[in-house]
């Protein structure tokens, strides 16, 4: 284990693009529940009701919605990042990191202090919400104001449309201009590492592969297996904070520095 934390350290330090792309296993030692694993939101909640065209269809659907929305929201709101937060941060500071391409909505990432431009956040954020016709923008918080007040599915206060959380939901469209960019980059990158994803939501899952096709290594740090784990050049099956922790220290410590 410890020879696959010092080569990845290594790649970080000599690599001159270097892209972490995070998933919810990034977030779960922050107390924010994964999709897929036991115990996670799926093991709660059924898919189908967070298909946008079902929330488009009638108000008893965004009523629902909204319902396991708030929930979702309580831990988010709270949550504060952990060590994999802070250490891709860290790699941020020392000038290490093209960007961070993430599926989470959770925001963390800025808490854990990377700045707005080196963050593409694929699948949205659930820090805002959205007007879905005059795409008006609100604090997620003030929403969750009027929903305490009793509003089941909040409507827009200019234009009357339809409240969303700024989240990318299943059959919603991508936003354009950040899987554009990650695409971009993910076909430039040196080094590919993920942190905590299953690899099977797409089209997200699809950047290790783009990255792999055009020369990058392929890093894969998660608990279980994934997918990709055949063709990545280091697999590290375990916990996302102490192993960004540790390749951290590494990469500070200049053990993988090749002179
Ligand atoms: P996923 O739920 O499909 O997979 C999470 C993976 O993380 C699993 O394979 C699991 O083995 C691994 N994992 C869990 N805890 C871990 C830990 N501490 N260390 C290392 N690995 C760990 O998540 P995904 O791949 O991100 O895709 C699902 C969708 O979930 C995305 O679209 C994302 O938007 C959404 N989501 C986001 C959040 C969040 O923002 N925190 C939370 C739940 C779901």
């Amino acid at each position: 284990m410890e020879d696959k934390l010092k080569q990845v350290a290594q790649w970080i330090t000599t690599s001159k693009k270097v892209i972490v792309f995070s998933g919810a296993g990034l977030s779960t030692e922050s107390g924010i529940p994964d999709f897929r694993s036991p115990g996670g939101v799926w093991d709660r909640y059924n898919p189908e009701d967070f298909y946008f065209q079902n929330f488009l269809a009638s108000e008893a659907s965004r009523e629902k919605y909204w319902q396991m929305a708030t929930e979702m929201y309580e831990p988010i709101k709270t949550a504060k990042p952990n060590h994999a937060h802070l250490a891709i941060a860290e790699l941020e500071k020392l000038g290490k990191l093209d960007c961070v391409i993430t599926q989470n909505i959770d925001g963390l990432h800025f808490k854990a202090g990377n700045s707005e431009e080196k963050v593409i956040q694929l699948h949205g954020t659930a820090i805002f919400v959205s007007c879905l016709s005059c795409k008006k923008r609100y604090d997620r918080d003030e929403i969750q104001e009027r929903i305490k007040k009793g509003q089941k599915a909040p409507r827009c206060n200019d234009c009357g449309g339809i409240l969303k959380p700024a989240t990318i939901s299943f059959g919603q469209s991508m936003p354009e201009k950040e899987t554009q960019e990650a695409y971009h980059r993910s076909s430039l990158c040196n080094l590919f590492i993920v942190v905590g994803s299953s690899l099977v939501v797409q089209p997200a899952a699809s950047m290790p592969l783009i990255a792999k096709e055009n020369g990058a290594r392929l890093v894969i740090i998660n608990r279980d297996s994934t997918p990709y784990d055949d063709m990545a050049d280091v697999v590290i099956h375990g916990q996302a904070g102490p192993t960004m922790a540790s390749i951290l220290e590494h990469v500070k410590q200049g053990s993988g520095v090749v002179v």
